[in-house]
């Protein structure tokens, strides 16, 4: 079997019937040659020859009787009659001579034999006794008849050497007709076991080609469907016209991070578990195939208790996640799941599996670890997704990008002590300006993101070089998404920047927020340190939104809290008040300043000095503005502090600077 395996994958998927066709072509071939090689026997040598005895032997017959009738005439000479039979058995000679004539090989033609020349002296023996008349001549008769004696002789011998040619002849073709009957059944028995072999071959060749059809049908890894596996499965349902089924899209939460950190084996592990889960609660009724990546969909028939009745089972799932020991360590598995229902959300369950991505999606962007049901509202926002990824791509390949700066003011000193870079897209087609909030994001999930990070960080110093060639002592501060923190290189590329730009790396603050501090991973602590270590200042952004611990802000010690504008608008006054101060009293414990965002109003401003909190931005002082638009604004808001102070106290001096 091994041999047949190795054939057929030398001759491919159409071996088996190829060889088999071959092979009964050559062995038809083989049985007609050794049929034809038994047919070769020259048969007409010895009809020819058999003709040929069969003529001697009439002649043998009638010169024996012409000897006996000249015996006979010998002993009575004078009988009348005698002249009358002599020259009636010379005419049944001369006959039987013609007929030995006209043979093509014979005793008349033979060099070998005296028959012709004994013959015509026989005959011309004849003529002259039957022409002298009667009575015959007895010395004539006797002479005669020794003549008709000769041939008599020469005819018999003659004839027996043709006869032993002929018995020769016949032995030979018994022997060559039975070697080459011996050849036909070799022939045949050849045929049938290539025959055999042949329907072997073919067989095998087709149950491994189905074995290879069923095995790319499959996950190599967790032994459940694949993509291939799936979609055979769905065309069979949709041509039996199957009864409606919930199509799920599942999504392993934080397997990234798992696999960063504890490596692949344990990313394996975490696959294999999630599908024998899968499998185990799904995979009775319906089909579970592994979509690829971290990524699973199952497809099962709708039961009476609907969408519903599923949410509740993957939400128990979740109370109770099934969970994988890696190395010692015990990781839950928490998965995000989209739902969409075939053929009431889309008419094939392949359109379905992409109701549920979006829906999959929608849960993605709400932050994860929850199951949503398909809407056809998101298909919309999914597609309005899709469109910004591409057109983010032509983006930063074509220079749509661009930044704007927003003052960040120290109100009770009256200076601008930095402008925050924030980042914006003019859609080249639309020419609509896009907010970072659409986009950032997207770029963040297609890996787009690192590109983006590099070209604001790259602008941004840009810009703080002109300023401070135009004598403007100002930092730039630049927000780095989480993602730019795992690479290894960015604290060099950091200072690579400034180095060209001139600038020193307290003229650099990275604004990151707590989501940064929560990735488990190794390299974004070392690279949090090496820019800390440099001399680059490390900001919080949107403190107070997020969910980090004092175990984590003591770890970063951050040179700002930049305190999120939830606390100037949420909650009753008094109460905003006091955790305002329990925040400014934390970032005094860890050394670091604080700076309220997006101070709108002068109630807002005067909330937040009134705190004790006197670094602020907010559209109350500036919008975001071109990088040309901010020595312009500094100018301005120092002039305007100068002539504040000198009318106002402090507290109402800084009211009075944004009006
Ligand atoms: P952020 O870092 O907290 O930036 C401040 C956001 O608040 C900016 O929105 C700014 O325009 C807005 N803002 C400032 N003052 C006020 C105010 O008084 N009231 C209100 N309602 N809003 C105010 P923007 O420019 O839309 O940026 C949104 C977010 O996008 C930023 O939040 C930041 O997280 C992100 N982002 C912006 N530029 C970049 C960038 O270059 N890289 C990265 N990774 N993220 C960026
Ligand atoms: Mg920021
Ligand atoms: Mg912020």
């Amino acid at each position: 079997m091994r041999v047949l395996r190795r054939l057929r994958f030398v001759l491919g998927d159409r071996g088996g019937p190829l060889v088999g066709t071959l092979i009964l072509f050559a062995g038809v071939i083989a049985t007609l040659v050794a049929i034809w090689g038994a047919g070769s026997i020259k048969r007409g040598e010895i009809d020819l020859g058999q003709y040929m005895v069969r003529h001697l032997r009439y002649t043998y017959a009638e010169i024996v009787a012409l000897e006996g009738l000249l015996a006979t005439a010998a002993t009575t000479p004078g009988d009348p009659r005698a002249h009358a039979v002599v020259a009636d058995a010379a005419d049944r000679f001369y006959v039987r001579l013609d007929m030995l004539d006209s043979l093509s090989r014979g005793p008349m033609t033979d060099p070998g034999t005296v028959f012709a020349p004994l013959a015509r002296d026989l005959m011309a023996g004849l003529d002259a006794l039957v022409a002298a008349g009667a009575p015959l001549d007895a010395g004539r008769v006797a002479a005669t008849r020794d003549l008709a004696s000769a041939l008599v002789r020469e005819t018999n011998d003659y004839t027996r050497g043709i006869e032993t040619r002929i018995d020769e002849a016949l032995r030979r073709q018994i022997s060559e007709t039975n070697r080459a009957w011996v050849g036909v059944v070799g022939s045949v028995l050849m045929l049938l076991v290539l025959s055999i072999l042949s329907v072997g071959l073919f067989s095998r060749n087709r149950s491994i080609v189905s074995q290879l059809r069923t095995a790319s049908g499959r996950d190599s890894l967790t032994g459940t469907a694949n993509r291939r596996g799936f979609t055979e499965w769905a065309r069979r349902m949709e041509a039996q016209d199957a009864s409606p089924h919930a199509v799920l899209i599942l999504d392993l939460d934080r397997f990234k991070a798992v696999n960063d950190r504890l490596g692949h084996p344990a990313g394996d592990a975490m696959l294999e578990a999630a599908s024998s889960w899968l499998r185990r609660e799904f995979g009775e009724d319906g089909i579970v195939a592994r979509w690829g990546g971290d990524e699973f969909v199952v497809a099962v028939p709708l039961g009476r208790g609907g969408v519903a009745d599923l949410r509740a089972r993957l939400d128990a799932r979740r109370a109770r996640p099934v969970t994988v020991d890696v190395g010692g360590e015990i990781v839950p598995i928490a998965f995000s799941c989209g739902i969409a229902v075939w053929p009431a959300d889309a008419p094939t369950i392949e359109e379905a599996i992409t109701c549920a991505d979006a829906a999959l999606y929608a849960v993605k962007e709400s932050g994860r670890g929850a199951t949503m049901p398909f809407a056809p509202g998101l298909m919309t926002k999914r597609r309005r997704v899709e469109a910004l990824r591409d057109g983010l791509a032509r983006a930063l390949a074509e220079h749509e990008l661009f930044l704007e700066f927003q003052p960040q003011v120290d109100v009770l000193r009256g200076t601008v002590v930095a402008a925050e870079a924030l980042v914006r897209w003019r859609c080249g087609r639309t020419g609509r300006i896009v907010p970072p909030g659409e986009f950032i994001a997207i770029a963040e999930q297609s890996g787009q993101i690192a590109t983006l990070d590099r070209f604001v960080l790259e602008e941004a110093c840009r810009a703080a070089a002109r300023w401070r060639e135009a004598g403007l002592a100002l930092r730039v501060a630049v927000n780095f998404s989480p993602h730019g923190f795992r690479s290894a290189v960015l604290a060099r590329e950091v200072a690579e920047t400034l180095a060209r730009w001139g600038l020193a790396p307290e003229d650099l603050e990275i604004e990151i927020t707590e989501g940064v501090l929560l990735a488990e991973c190794e390299q974004v602590g070392a690279s949090l340190a090496a820019l800390s270590a440099m001399g680059v200042r490390l900001a919080l952004d949107d403190f107070g939104t997020g969910y980090s611990n004092i175990a984590y802000l003591v770890r970063l010690e951050p040179d700002l809290l930049k305190i999120d504008r939830s606390f100037l608008v949420e909650g009753d006054p008094d109460t905003r008040a006091s955790v305002l101060q329990g925040v400014l009293r934390l970032a005094e414990a860890l050394g670091a300043e604080t700076l309220v965002e997006g101070i709108e109003t002068p109630e807002q401003l005067r909330f937040a000095t009134g705190a004790g909190c006197s670094l602020v931005q907010g559209f109350h002082f500036a919008r975001p503005m071109a990088a040309e638009a901010i020595p312009g604004f500094c100018r301005d808001f120092a002039q305007r502090a100068r002539a504040a102070r000198t009318g106002a106290p402090a507290a109402g001096a800084a009211v009075a600077l944004a009006s």
